[in-house]
């Protein structure tokens, strides 16, 4: 390869957004040699590793923008320890056929059965599918929002929560909020309805959402919206948290 062409090729590689193409032209040089590639097959190759590395790139952007606490995938999570959870439920999840509907998923349970972990792994997969994702808990987000409307910035921080394709709204109802943070909470809701993704954690049924919201006229608008399009997954069983403390008495018992 001439030095002219080259050094054009990384230019333009450049001018297109190119940057890896620009820096391994002389090792996919070498690569169609040895393999002795046909054109066709070259462009291929190029092509596909460059989009390859664009993805790769954009979803560990994306990643670090979602403020997710950890990266858990599902292959993580135990199906077996969660014996009355069926995977089927998971898996469907996991398709994010919901995403793409713009509707919600609630996983609902008490604590330390895994609906943070799962959130996250839905995320970590709507991520990688190339959807935009933001994490936070449900008292942090009206925290902000409460900081950001005193300070006449309420729409600028709103935008936050309604920009992602996928929120995570974690560990609602832990905390019972007054009514101006309901408020604040239903505009969130409201705002994003049909127009983009909640996943939600909550160790309340529905039912309990009027004490959560402490307004029933707010919790109900908000249980207006939610639940419809709303795939509800429900996990009702032990603690994993306590699993290996659970364990660890058994053995002692079984010594005794
Ligand atoms: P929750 O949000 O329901 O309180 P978490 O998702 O925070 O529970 O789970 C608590 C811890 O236990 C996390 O470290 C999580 O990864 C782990 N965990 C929970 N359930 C399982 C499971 N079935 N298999 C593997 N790890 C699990
Ligand atoms: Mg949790």
């Amino acid at each position: 390869m001439s030095e002219l062409v080259s050094t054009r090729i990384r230019t333009t590689a450049a001018k297109l957004g190119l940057p890896h193409l620009a820096e391994s032209l002389n090792q996919y040089d070498g690569r169609a040699d040895e393999a002795k590639m046909g054109y066709l097959d070259f462009l291929d190759l190029v092509l596909a590793e460059e989009l390859a590395i664009r993805d790769d790139r954009r979803f560990r952007q994306g990643l670090r923008l979602s403020k997710l606490p950890h990266h858990k995938t599902l292959d993580e999570y135990d199906f077996a320890f969660q014996s009355e959870l069926d995977p089927r439920k998971i898996k469907d999840l996991a398709t994010l056929a919901f995403v793409e509907a713009k509707a919600n998923a609630a996983l609902l349970g008490p604590p330390g059965v895994g609906k943070t972990h799962i959130a996250v792994a839905l995320s970590v997969a709507a991520c990688r599918a190339g959807f935009s994702v933001y994490f936070t808990t449900l008292d942090d987000m009206v925290r902000q929002l409460k900081v950001a409307e005193a300070a006449g910035r309420l729409n600028s921080k709103l935008r936050t929560y309604l920009r992602p394709g996928v929120l995570v709204v974690d560990e609602v109802g832990y905390q019972p909020l007054e009514r101006a943070e309901a408020n604040l909470v239903f505009q969130v809701i409201s705002k994003r309805y049909e127009k983009g993704s909640i996943i939600l954690t909550s160790n309340k049924t529905f039912s309990e959402w009027g004490q959560v919201f402490g307004d029933e006229v707010l919790a109900t608008a908000i249980l207006d919206r939610l639940p419809h399009h709303c795939d509800v997954v429900s996990i009702n069983g032990p603690s994993y948290r306590l699993k290996n403390r659970l364990a660890a008495i058994e053995r002692d018992t079984n010594v005794a």
